[in-house]
């Protein structure tokens, strides 16, 4: 074994550190479709300290250090750079406390965001931000490295919105506390808006101070098929106007259901490009809420959704369902976010221009917020060749900035929108580099991500 790995051995117990097995075959990848990467050892800390040892042993040694959550990252960035050490987080799965009158949670970066939210519950409170598909293996520290949204971001934020206060470990193993309890400071710079969605390249966070939410007293969903995915995408401006406790809006692509209706359980799934809404509040809320979206859906041509299966399940299982579509080659997927008021158009051009292409796209997302995930398959019925579906990519979130969105609005930069994300930085690199300097002096943690 390596000198490092003997030394960290030492440190943290043999059974601590494995360069072979199962584990190391596992975080050589992640969720997305990127080419794996075999790391040089897995190391498994079990306290702050444990993580200190590692960085200032990699540090010392010039080794690169990938930080693992719940490995659930759509974009590679979690996939380690060949020869590193990964950093797997999961055994700091302590939630430290909760606090009911202050409404937070301290709790360790390895806590799985359903698990929080399964030991939140006889408090009335909740941790908000939900990825979706992913919610049982993401990890709090995955979350705050890519700033995680989802489903309810709509209502309540991403990640970055409940964050008070962060524990990280600097690429130097020096132990910064930043942020504080309190809902609200002034005092000046606070750190730990850098960490957010830093994707483990400035610091490892080992404990977040996380602010909670009172769980509804209600919730109510609806869901609606229209003509085409524009004009579904061009209804969610007026149903936000109008319906202020709206706290999801979703759209999915015809194609898509279709994939999901050809399924072996997917008989009973509706039919048409579809808009699915939630609304959270008191009951009597809910209702006139519900209500009150049907009629401004109805003015767009919305029809009840036909089937017996529940829309909103469809739609946690699309992800990995298209996926599979395309396997064993995968897919190339987007998660770029443009302002409201461009989406209908943007959504329609990007669909003409596969179908132009004669190439199969899949399109569904949080239309709430802009974002939209465009997947194009490499493999199957209308599979686009590797390079003109990573071309298309770039262009496609380069567009989306120039009309005054972003390249990632949920799944972070890593390494599948790194190219895009260059192209667009523009006068912030040299500001960014500096920043990493400072926190990574040696750069050894995450290299090749973001920057
Ligand atoms: C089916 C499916 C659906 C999804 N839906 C959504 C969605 O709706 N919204 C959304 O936002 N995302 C979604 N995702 C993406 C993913 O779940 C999120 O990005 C999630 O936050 C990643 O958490 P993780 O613990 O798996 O992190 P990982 O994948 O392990 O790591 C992600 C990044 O964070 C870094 N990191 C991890 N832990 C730490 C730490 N403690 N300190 C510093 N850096 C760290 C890693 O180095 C890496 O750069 C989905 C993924 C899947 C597979």
């Amino acid at each position: 074994m390596d000198s490092v790995l003997l030394g960290l051995a030492g440190v943290l117990g043999n059974d601590r550190v494995e360069v072979d097995g199962a584990r190391v075959a596992t975080v050589s990848r992640d969720e997305s479709d990127l080419p794996p990467a075999r790391p040089l050892a897995v190391v498994r800390p079990r306290h702050t300290q444990d993580v200190v040892a590692v960085v200032r042993a990699c540090h010392d040694a010039r080794l690169p250090l990938t930080a693992r959550g719940g490995g659930t990252s759509l974009e590679g960035s979690s996939v380690p750079s060949v020869g590193a050490i990964v950093l797997d987080l999961s055994d700091l799965a302590r939630v430290a406390q909760t606090s009911v009158e202050e409404r937070l949670a301290v709790v360790e970066a390895g806590v799985v965001f359903d698990r929080l939210n399964e030991r939140l519950r006889p408090t009335g409170l909740f941790f908000p931000p939900t990825p979706g598909g992913s919610a049982d293996a993401a990890t709090i520290g995955g979350m705050v490295a890519t700033d995680a949204g989802g489903l309810y971001a709509v209502r309540y934020g991403g990640t970055r919105r409940w964050v008070r206060g962060l524990t990280v470990v600097t690429g130097d193993g020096t132990i910064l506390h930043t942020g504080s309890r309190l809902p609200k400071t002034s005092t000046g710079v606070d750190l730990t808006q850098v960490f957010v969605g830093a994707e483990g390249t400035l610091g490892i966070v080992t404990e977040v101070t996380l602010g909670l939410c009172p769980v509804p007293e209600a919730r109510q969903r609806a869901a609606w098929a229209f003509d085409d995915l524009g004009t579904a995408c061009a209804c969610v401006a007026d149903l936000l106007l109008g319906i202020p406790d709206l706290a999801a809006v979703e759209v999915v692509d015809r194609g898509t259901v279709d994939l999901l209706r050809a399924g072996a359980d997917g008989a009973g799934a509706p039919a048409g490009d579809l808009l699915l809404i939630e609304v959270h509040g008191r009951a009597s809320e809910c209702a006139a809420a519900i209500q009150a979206a049907c009629d401004i859906a109805s003015t767009f041509g919305a029809r009840p959704v036909d089937g017996a299966t529940d829309p909103w399940e469809l739609r946690h299982r699309l992800t990995r369902a298209v996926r599979e579509s395309a396997a064993p080659s995968g897919v190339v997927r987007t998660d770029a976010a443009v302002p409201l008021p461009r989406l209908a158009a943007f959504v329609a051009a990007t669909q003409e221009r596969a179908a132009a292409r004669g190439r199969r796209l899949h399109v569904f997302g949080h239309a709430g917020l802009g974002i939209l995930h465009f997947l194009a398959p490499l493999a199957g019925a209308g599979a686009w060749p590797l390079d003109e579906a990573r071309d298309w990519k770039v262009a496609l979130c380069v567009e989306a900035t120039r009309q005054g969105g972003v390249v990632s609005g949920e799944h972070g930069v890593g390494l599948g929108n790194r190219e895009a994300y260059l192209a667009t930085a523009g006068a912030t690199l040299p500001y960014l580099r500096a920043l990493k300097s400072v926190f990574d002096p040696a750069g050894i943690l995450n290299p090749g991500k973001i920057l």
